[in-house]
């Protein structure tokens, strides 16, 4: 049995170095950590610790707060970054480090509204479309934002290359629904075990759990057991016994479908 941590800042740690965070998940039974950058700064590190982790893998993109002004400078960055030290050739002879397995995260965040709405979508779009240009998924931040984000998603369903996940999924059983019609995926985090998840509980139980991923979201959201502690990519393991319990499933059978699942969305076993 082992688990996948599909989304997880192991840069923003406080207190594990990442050689720390890394082996100590590993001992957790953690067999793959996708690093995922939430500005050019993480997305070089994302990138920086696939290259020296094997079971680290990377997602390069601009976060919805910090997308001010984001433009064509900030997708040619991305862009460089997804084409360093290449290794692999997709279907369009197209040459991609092939540890850079996703684009973003990218979405909309109107609960804090660090960046104007416009610069969202802007951004948003591009960096779909630079996802559908290397035929690698998107990680999709929406806070707040369901009906803005299924109206840019949209645009993009008919497009055979384009996949997509709704990360730390905050929406109700409806919203799920019509992310999994339009072909998404749906991700749950440690916010599954807190007292008051009570809607989030009908969510998960309603997901089939074909289309699930697990995450830490660490350092961000640490499960409600150890809540106060800093949440790494070892801790995922409680989202898997959370969703187990709801679903009436063994803990291994979560492990074996969620770990499966990613793989092949991530195409993790590839490289
Ligand atoms: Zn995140």
């Amino acid at each position: 049995m082992y688990f996948i941590d599909t989304h997880t800042h192991i840069d923003m740690l406080k207190k594990l170095t990442p050689e720390e965070a890394v082996a100590r998940s590993e001992s957790e039974g953690v067999k793959y950590i996708i690093n995922v950058g939430s500005s050019l700064q993480g997305s070089r590190k994302s990138v920086e610790f696939a290259g020296k982790f094997s079971n680290v893998f990377a997602s390069v993109g601009v976060h919805p707060h910090y997308v001010r002004n984001f433009g064509n400078k900030e997708i040619e960055i991305l862009e460089s970054l997804l084409r360093s030290n290449p290794d692999t050739t997709d279907k369009n002879n197209r040459k991609r480090n092939a540890k850079v397995v996703a684009v973003g995260e990218t979405g909309f965040d109107f609960y804090r509204n660090l960046s104007p709405g416009t610069d969202m979508v802007k951004s948003f779009r591009a960096q779909i479309e630079l996802a559908l240009k290397y035929d690698v998924p998107v990680i999709i931040h929406d806070r707040d934002a369901h009906s803005q984000t299924l109206e840019v998603i949209k645009k993009y369903t008919g497009n055979s290359n384009f996949r997509a996940v709704i990360h730390c999924f905050s929406g109700d059983t409806n919203f799920a629904m019509q992310c999994l019609d339009l072909g998404l995926y749906i991700s749950f985090t440690g916010v599954i075990t807190f007292p008051n998840a009570k809607s989030v509980l009908e969510t998960v139980e309603k997901v089939p759990i074909e289309r699930l991923f697990i995450e830490t979201d660490a350092p961000f959201l640490a499960p409600q057991i150890v809540r106060g502690k800093e949440n790494y990519p070892g801790y995922v393991r409680y989202v898997a016994e959370k969703i187990a319990e709801i679903k009436n499933l063994s803990i291994e059978e979560v492990a074996d479908i969620t770990s499966k699942n990613a793989e092949k969305f991530f195409s993790l076993n590839q490289s």
